[in-house]
């Protein structure tokens, strides 16, 4: 009875636990040189919800298994102090686990249900054909040995998002020009997330580099022993920009004698503010976080030596690269639309020497390209939106949730979320599960808690389903 778990990020992690706890056979396969390799990108920043939050109870259990104390209670690690005082020791449990085979360094490339194509032996909805053969995935190693692994009873794809950014271009196309600064950023090396340098006084970001960390030399340059900041421009309006501007408010006051320009791009209409605070927030790091943008959006909160001017109402239609007569260095020019006080459409021309695109994510359907695809459940008519663009059925139920909760002190607040139930989570292929992030399509408001209750039910089902052959 083996269950490919996709991904050792904090999701996979668990499921990997609480699948070896329940008695199955696990191959945890993970594509980056350590488990959670996604959090490690963000390792410098802090989660706003507390251990409380982000610890589950089998988790804690495995930890308490190994002697090591359970991460202090009510506690706002930052990713890396995630890593090391709880998802490294799930690793090394699981690496203590004979029912347990962890792959580093390993991609899934492609998972099938043995000999069926995609179209073939597909019944109505309850007669399993295709559960009758087992899973296949193909396996990269290290980026070239290919490896195929038959056998699998079930899968749970826990690969997450964030290798994934969205384009920052209008109504979410490729602005001109973006694909080629993303395919140079992407031939960087992993710990340098999405970060294009060449020549090396240009810097695009997809993702949120650590500005006061191992990125500061993208933002203050310093060339004949003159330091200087770069001109930085900020694309989005999620927690992620919010957490970019404040740490480069902390590198401005770090810098008093040196003028820091923002340009901050954001979609979000003239006249309201960035982020609609939530009332009551039982997060306060997350209520702080949107106070303190709101603030420098107003143009309260920054030392006197930053300069933040907020673009309403953005659509960015091109990138390009201006270079220097002589061939060398240069900036970057984003091109686009933009709104006025008055509401009115203006022209966007903006030159910067950096861009962090911070415009989201969405998840990459193409390991399971051959398995029957996650469709939604009838949707409310309301989310008409939604209908015909294959949905998942839990982003389509979050989608639904969020129309409802629209106006209410709920609204915004992730925490408010209701749990998906084991209907929501199964896909139309028997035995094949999305879990974590990936689960929540291209909403941004998934939690590590409901992450936690997720892989519980999904445990659950396939314990029940498989109740004969597990020990
Ligand atoms: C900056 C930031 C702050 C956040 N703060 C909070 C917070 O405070 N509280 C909270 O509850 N949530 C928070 N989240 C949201 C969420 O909890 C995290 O994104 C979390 O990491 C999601 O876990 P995951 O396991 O679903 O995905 P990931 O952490 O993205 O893990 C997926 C793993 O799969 C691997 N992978 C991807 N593709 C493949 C493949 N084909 N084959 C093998 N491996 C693959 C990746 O390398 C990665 O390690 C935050 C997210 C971000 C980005």
């Amino acid at each position: 009875m083996k269950v490919l778990v996709v991904g050792g990020g904090p999701i996979g992690l668990e499921a990997a636990v609480l699948l070896v706890k329940t008695g199955f056979e696990v191959l945890l396969v993970e594509r980056g040189s350590m488990l959670a390799a996604s959090v490690h990108l963000w390792r410098h920043v802090h989660l706003f919800s507390s251990n409380d939050l982000n610890c589950s109870t089998w988790g804690l259990h495995a930890l308490s298994e190994l002697g090591d104390d359970a991460p202090i209670s009510g506690g706002h690690p930052t990713g890396s102090h995630y890593i090391e005082s709880y998802l490294s020791r799930l690793g090394a449990w699981l690496a203590s686990q004979p029912l347990c085979t962890i792959c580093l360094n390993t991609t899934v490339d492609a998972i099938s249900r043995g000999g069926l194509l995609k179209n073939e032996q597909v019944k109505a909805a309850g007669e399993h054909a295709r559960d009758e053969q087992p899973f296949e995935a193909l396996l990269v190693k290290d980026g070239h040995e290919e490896v195929r692994v038959r056998g699998i009873s079930a899968v749970l794809d826990c690969s997450g998002t964030y290798l994934n950014p969205n384009f920052l271009g209008r109504g979410g196309a490729p602005a001109l020009g973006e694909r080629s600064l993303r395919s140079s950023a992407s031939q960087l090396a992993e710990s340098s997330p999405g970060a294009y340098e060449e020549p090396a006084s240009r810097f695009f970001f997809r993702g949120l580099p650590d500005v006061l960390g191992d990125r500061r030399a993208a933002f203050v340059a310093s060339g004949g022993g003159v330091a200087k900041f770069r001109r930085v421009a900020i694309v989005g309006c999620g927690y992620s920009a919010a957490t970019v501007l404040l740490q480069l408010r902390e590198l401005a006051m770090q810098m008093p004698d040196l003028p820091l320009e923002v340009d901050w791009m954001l979609r979000r209409e003239v006249g309201k503010e960035p982020y609609a605070p939530i009332s009551n927030d039982p997060l306060p790091t997350r209520a702080s976080l949107i106070n303190m943008a709101n603030a420098i959006a107003r143009g309260d909160g920054c030392p006197a030596n930053m300069t933040v001017r907020t673009h309403r109402g953005c659509a960015i239609d091109e990138l390009s690269i201006i270079p220097n007569s002589d061939g060398t260095g240069g900036c970057l020019q984003l091109m686009g639309e933009e709104r006025d006080e008055a509401n009115a459409e203006q022209p966007m021309n903006v030159l910067t020497d950096v861009i962090v695109s911070v415009v989201g994510y969405r998840p990459d359907m193409e390991l399971s390209r051959e398995l029957q695809e996650p469709a939604p459940p009838p949707p409310p008519s309301r989310i008409a939106a939604a209908r015909g663009a294959r949905p998942m059925a839990l982003a389509s139920s979050l989608l639904s949730q969020r129309i409802a909760a629209k106006g209410t002190a709920a609204a915004g607040d992730c925490l408010q979320q209701k749990s998906a139930g084991a209907e929501l989570l199964a896909t139309p292929e028997p035995h094949f599960y999305l879990l974590g992030s990936k689960a929540y399509g291209r909403h941004s408001s998934f939690l590590l808690k409901h992450g936690h209750d997720h892989v519980k039910a999904v445990v659950d089902m396939l314990q029940k389903d498989f109740a004969e052959e597990i020990p």
